[in-house]
């Protein structure tokens, strides 16, 4: 065994094709103290046995850029290195068998342009030429990406590996590491069969493995094993050469052509998990056992539309296993719970393709102590500590393979390992005709079902089967009362004498209100883009109540308790599970809550942004005066043992005022119809909140400042360049999902950051950041414009709007006795 060093900036962990990425990357950053681990011999993992196929069109902007870069990279990879590494350019084709498949192509083809990739929209006869052994029966048309590539993976890994030691890094083959070694929440090193390195930072690249090693460490990254099934076929004489990869989803198949021979290999809907008991220790270059039963009704499929493909000799039955994460998204980034410890792995079949974006963009995040760009899609804070589980993880394993292939309708949502994280209203909600989708393993209403209906998706890229009953939601949330159970907020608790002067400090509005006021803020980074979207509610004089998003639970958390500085007397803890939440909003909430609660609701005693205890029922009750859906209305915190009771209260209370349950859908319709921002979507931590519009929340001259504020008092002095506008389609019928082109006076300005029909608006409402290439994007400019949005290649004519175009003044959630102001303001 070679001999190890005692320590090293970096100890990366795992030899696949992602940990050399890494190496090479922070190399080419300078940071060369770099010491990379394997178990056994580089790629003996999942990487040598990949089928190389390197694709470019990811489901978002930023991954797309990754994936562009990869390829990029992978091209002059030999020139830098001298290492050969397979790599072609021959595009690849991507067939439709349905109307809606043939949909969900041209939308890519739409948001891949946006994204400057070259893509053609082909009829069936063009892609028959591209492609001429395929038979073409039930193809509706395809896509092609010339510039789409195949590369050999041990190759091109070993060509990273070069350059990596070239510019100083050290690779040891056949050292495990069996700890990562951590001290008060910070990684300290590794631990080894021969030895400790202490490190800097250290980087777990390990692949499957990735979940135990950790686990152990405290830390979550959520991945399951799955088997993966190709073959390869003897070489057939007549097939062309140097076809394009065509990856007909369909049939869950994708053909690549090498030297000759055909590799086919699937996506299949219901997979098989693998390594419940654990990876074997001598798990090096091995396969998996053959399944002919379950692979063969997917040769059949690719046999019908390759025939030759039936008259041609097997030459390799291949199975090998691969990691998938509970959202089929990678893991990437600094932990939440050790810092310094980074994780790079579950790559869902695609870590061949994602393995340089990946490496570059953590590579930078290790040596700038941040992201180069918003990575929130594939970010390790997205994780949930519940994921760890691993019977949930090995049910949720079934299905996510097969999502590559699968439709990615919008409002998907998952078949398997449902019913995790359950309000404590689930039951009377189900009831109640509830349709539940999932967020952060929660069950959330998303929309209801009347009696008689099923409460059952049927999807569409057009309106799906809930479209009205949504509607009606929505309608009584603007004209009577709905009742949201919201239970899977965040919550956070910040207590102690130096709260507020913490909390001061990282939120960009001021906190120091008195006791019972609700204050809406954003959390900004050092450069003034936005970490958080949340509200603070200062309990009392050393408390404050702060509430988030479902999706963003660990990292708001993480975020917060890593600005306490030392010796602060202010502690940090997760209430999430300690309150349920009901939104009760409309014009008729404050008749409704009147009725369960002798508290004075009026605007005199409970103005907006306020928030007070109150008795409803049996229980004490936080009632707190505002909204996201732009009605007047209260969130009610309820110590979540008392919440039967007061929904059984309010639900009875409702009759003869058009009480209606209202679920996420209806929500999102109304929030997007008043502009209201979400984080993940319309905000990242890119944007800043003078771009975002949301300037108005930012008070610079608070005493003690706040993180971003240098940066962003810069921003004001300058000029946005961009600024985020909400549309409104003219056409009723074309529906806003995201990432949907805009266009300005014939000129792609920027995407849809999120979309929902807004049903008082009539018409499919979107927010979206537009850009002045050769200046600024001042309101001139914004107005100034003719706006159109790009729905599957067809540009579609839209009103744009810098104030909201719903209530723009805000005076339905003041309760300014004013009435519905649809289409009031542009
Ligand atoms: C059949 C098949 C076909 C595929 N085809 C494609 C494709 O066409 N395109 C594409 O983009 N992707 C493809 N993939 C996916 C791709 O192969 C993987 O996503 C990628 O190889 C993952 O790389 P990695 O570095 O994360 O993992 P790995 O290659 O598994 O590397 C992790 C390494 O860590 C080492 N290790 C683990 N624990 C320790 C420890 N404690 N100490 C030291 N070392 C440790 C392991 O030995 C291993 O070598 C395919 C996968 C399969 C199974």
């Amino acid at each position: 065994m070679a001999e190890i060093p005692q320590k090293a900036q970096v100890v990366i962990v795992g030899g696949g094709i992602v940990g050399c990425s890494i190496a090479y990357h922070l190399t080419l950053r300078g940071l060369t103290d770099v010491v990379l681990l394997e178990r056994k011999q580089l790629t003996c993992g999942t990487t040598w046995h990949a089928a190389g196929l390197v694709g470019q069109l990811r489901a978002t902007h930023n991954l797309t850029r990754l994936a562009q870069y990869t390829t990029e990279l992978y091209a002059s990879l030999e020139r830098e290195t001298g290492q050969a590494t397979g790599f072609q350019q021959i595009g690849s084709l991507a067939l439709a068998a349905s109307e809606a498949r043939f949909e969900e192509l041209k939308r890519g083809a739409s948001m891949a342009r946006c994204f400057g990739l070259e893509v053609n929209i082909l009829s069936v006869g063009q892609a028959a030429e591209l492609w001429p052994p395929m038979a073409t029966e039930g193809l509706v048309g395809a896509v092609h990406l010339p510039k789409d590539g195949q590369t050999n993976p041990i190759d091109t890994t070993q060509a990273l590996a070069r350059g990596a030691r070239s510019r100083g890094a050290r690779i040891f083959e056949n050292i495990k590491v069996t700890e990562i070694l951590v001290e008060d929440g910070r990684a300290l090193g590794v631990r080894t069969e021969v030895g400790e390195i202490a490190a800097e930072f250290v980087v777990n690249a390990a692949g499957m493995w990735a979940h135990g090693l950790a686990d152990a460490a405290g830390a979550t990254v959520p991945l399951h094993a799955a088997e993966h099934f190709y073959v390869v076929t003897e070489p057939i004489p007549d097939i062309p050469r140097h076809l394009p990869v065509l990856r007909d989803a369909d049939a869950c198949a994708y053909f690549k052509e090498d030297a000759g021979k055909l590799l086919v290999g699937w996506f299949e809907p219901v997979a098989k998990p693998w390594g419940m008991e654990g990876i074997p220790e001598s798990f090096s270059f091995d396969t998996l056992p053959d399944d002919l039963a379950h692979i063969e009704p997917l040769l059949e499929a690719s046999i019908r539309r390759v025939p030759m493909l039936g008259k041609a000799g097997i030459q390799l039955f291949f199975n090998g296993p691969e990691s998938f994460t509970p959202d089929d998204r990678y893991f990437l980034g600094e932990t939440p719970e050790v810092r310094n410890l980074f994780v790079a792995a579950g790559f869902n079949s695609i870590g061949i393709q994602s393995a340089g974006g990946a490496g570059k963009v953590l590579a930078d995040w290790i040596v700038d102590g941040r992201p180069p760009m918003d990575l929130w899609d594939v970010d390790v804070r997205r994780s949930m500590p519940f994921q760890r589980n691993r019977r949930y993880l090995k049910e949720r394993t079934v299905e996510t393979l097969g999502l590559l292939y699968a439709m990615h309708w919008p409002f998907r949502q998952p078949e398997t390992a449902r019913g995790v994280r359950k309000s404590a209203l689930h039951d009377r909600l189900l009831e109640r005709g509830a349709c539940f989708g999932e967020t952060a393993g929660w069950e959330r209403p998303n929309w209801y079902a009347p009696p008689g209906v099923e409460a059952r998706y049927e999807y569409s890229y057009g309106r799906q089967n809930w479209f009205g009953y949504s509607a009606e939601e929505h309608h009584a949330v603007r004209n009577a009362v709905g009742l949201f159970d919201q239970s899977s907020f965040g919550k956070y608790v910040l207590e102690g004498p130096d709260a507020e002067t913490v909390l001061g400090r990282v939120c960009a509005n001021d906190i120091a209100v008195r006791p019972g006021r609700i204050v809406y803020t954003q959390w900004l980074n050092e450069r003034g883009g936005i970490e958080a979207d949340l509200t603070v509610t200062r309990e009392a004089e050393d408390r404050f109540l702060i509430v988030t998003a479902a999706a963003t639970q660990t990292r708001d958390l993480a975020w917060l308790r890593r600005h306490i500085p030392e010796g602060a007397r202010a502690i940090a803890f997760d209430a999430t599970s300690a309150y349920a939440v009901l939104g009760v909003m409309g014009p008729k909430s404050r008749e409704l809550l009147g009725r369960v609660t002798d508290t004075d609701l009026s605007n005199a005693a409970f103005p907006f942004a306020s928030s007070r205890v109150v008795d409803i029922g049996y229980a004490r009750v936080r009632a707190s005066r505002i909204t996201y859906v732009g009605e007047l209305g209260w969130e009610l915190y309820i110590p979540t043992e008392f919440v039967q009771g007061v929904f059984d209260g309010i639900v009875a209370a409702g009759e003869g005022l058009g009480l209606r349950l209202a679920g996420y859908h209806a929500l999102n319709s109304l929030r997007i119809e008043k502009a209201y921002r979400h984080w993940g979507h319309d905000l990242t931590d890119e944007d800043t909140p003078l771009e975002a519009g949301l300037g108005f929340a930012v008070v610079f001259d608070k005493s003690g400042g706040f993180i971003g504020r240098e940066a962003l008092l810069r921003q004001k002095d300058e000029g946005v360049k961009r600024q985020l506008v909400q549309f409104a389609l003219d056409d009723p019928s074309r529906l806003l999902y995201h990432n949907e082109p805009i266009w300005r006076d014939g000129r792609l300005v920027g995407r849809i950051s999120s979309g929902m029909f807004g049903h008082t608006l009539g018409s499919a409402v979107g927010l979206g950041y537009v850009e002045n290439q050769e200046g600024y994007a001042d309101a001139g400019f914004v107005r100034s414009g003719r706006y159109e949005i790009e729905v599957a290649g067809e540009r579609v004519p839209a009103r744009a709007s810098l104030r909201a175009l719903y209530d723009p003044a805000s005076l339905r959630v003041k309760d300014a006795g004013s009435q519905p102001l649809a289409g009031a303001a542009t």
